[in-house]
């Protein structure tokens, strides 16, 4: 979407957004792009952090071209035509107070407390031309850092391409973790809310041994990061967001202290989220949402959460009894029109549709197959069209018996087989 002008592909691995953290004024931070040698960032397009596309509130501010101020318009910021050696700008921090903060905002914060900084890609690195892919991020000024993948030093970090999931890092003297290794990963929490994370590990861990093992995931050593950040239960905000390598969850707290019957929702959130870093094909928005919605929904089954908290849960769903109000290749044309509004059914009705066809394998099996032994087909198959293609189909059909899978198919899909 940004032309490269005078930057050629090879410069895009030079381009490093140098992030200068000072403990002694901690709500703003110094951000530095220089272009290659030889070489200026062109005024080919006003340049804008991403976040500004998906919602997110902007918190790059006074942006400046070699040393000298750039005006901000509707659009981003307007380079001038001679363009620029080099970007400064500088970034705003949240503070982190007593009433928590909601994760889906996606800001930069500041935790007083621990004194560490959760620095949101999509909220401060401007997408200045030739950042579209393979630009990496170095902080500056502080201990250890999270998020990202590190390239030749820890504190150097990979930023994603224009394509790909936000990222959020965290850096600071001494960050709050707690790690395991579960699916054949690393994860690492950070802990910003009080909670029971021996509780909350035991479940996690269980669920995504199972998510690993059904999606054939190949091991590796990357860790993905869980941001645990509690938001107070009178703020009605519960939420989340994901990255590329990490999750930011809500823990619902009274006063400080987490509220158990809430994290089963964050947990689920996080196994949601999981299942996409593990399963990361390129499909359909219906498919992708729903298969990762029906899969955290069963790997928190059983991962044995309690029966209160699995109740709970299984209440945000509709009764699989309950017609679908749309059809998810309904819903997947609001999308392609850019119409958001019933996103939210690819989860419910997404995932109730899932348990439908798990529920018709097993009987048509006698208990002996499930959805999980179809998953990894379904995980590599093409869908050119946005549905499901003739193999897909014919391969469900003989799993669950013709006659009842071509009924799920066009109640819930909204395709004839
Ligand atoms: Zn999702």
């Amino acid at each position: 979407m940004l032309a490269v002008a005078t930057l050629g592909t090879a410069a895009a691995a030079e381009l490093v957004y140098e992030v200068t953290l000072d403990p002694a004024k901690p709500t703003t931070a110094q951000v530095r792009l220089a272009a290659p040698a030889g070489e200026r960032f062109l005024a080919t397009a006003p340049v804008q952090a991403r976040g500004a596309q998906i919602g997110v509130a902007i918190q790059a501010e006074r942006l400046s071209c070699d040393g000298r101020g750039v005006p901000l318009r509707k659009d981003g910021w307007h380079l001038p035509r001679t363009g620029c050696r080099e970007l400064t700008w500088t970034i705003a921090f949240d503070t982190l107070g007593p009433l928590g903060v909601d994760a889906s905002n996606q800001q930069n914060l500041y935790d007083p407390v621990r004194k560490f900084w959760l620095v949101s890609e999509p909220a401060s690195l401007l997408r200045a031309p030739g950042t579209e892919s393979g630009a990496l991020i170095e902080f500056r000024g502080v201990g250890e850092v999270l998020g990202g993948m590190a390239r030749g030093s820890a504190a150097r970090r990979t930023v994603p391409g224009l394509d790909a999931a936000p990222e959020f890092y965290f850096a600071g003297g001494s960050l709050p973790t707690r790690r395991f290794v579960a699916g054949g990963r690393p994860v690492v929490y950070l802990k910003v809310a009080e909670a029971d994370y021996a509780a909350i590990e035991r479940v996690h861990r269980a669920g995504l041994d199972y998510l690993a093992q059904v999606v054939r995931a190949t091991p590796t050593t990357e860790p993905s990061i869980v941001v645990w950040l509690p938001i107070e239960e009178s703020q009605r905000a519960t939420g989340g967001a994901a990255g590329s390598s990490s999750i930011l969850a809500n823990v619902a707290t009274v006063e400080g202290r987490a509220q158990p019957l809430r994290l089963p929702f964050a947990q689920l959130l996080v196994l949601h989220e999981q299942f996409h870093q593990l399963a990361p094909q390129p499909l359909p928005h219906w498919l992708n949402e729903s298969l990762a919605e029906y899969y955290a929904r069963k790997a928190l089954r059983r991962a044995d959460p309690g029966v209160g908290a699995l109740h709970l849960v299984e209440r945000r769903y509709p009764p699989l009894t309950a017609p679908p109000r749309q059809t998810l290749l309904a819903v997947q044309r609001q999308i392609d029109d850019g119409d958001f509004s019933a996103y939210g059914l690819l989860y419910t009705e997404g995932s109730n549709f899932w348990l439908a066809v798990d529920q018709a394998i097993l009987a048509a099996s006698a208990g002996k197959r499930s959805l999980d032994d179809e998953l990894p087909f379904l995980l590599t198959a093409e869908y050119p069209q946005g549905r499901l293609p003739p193999a897909v189909v014919e391969r469900l059909r003989a799993a669950a018996g013709a006659s009842a899978f071509d009924e799920l198919l066009v109640e819930w899909v909204g395709q004839s087989p």
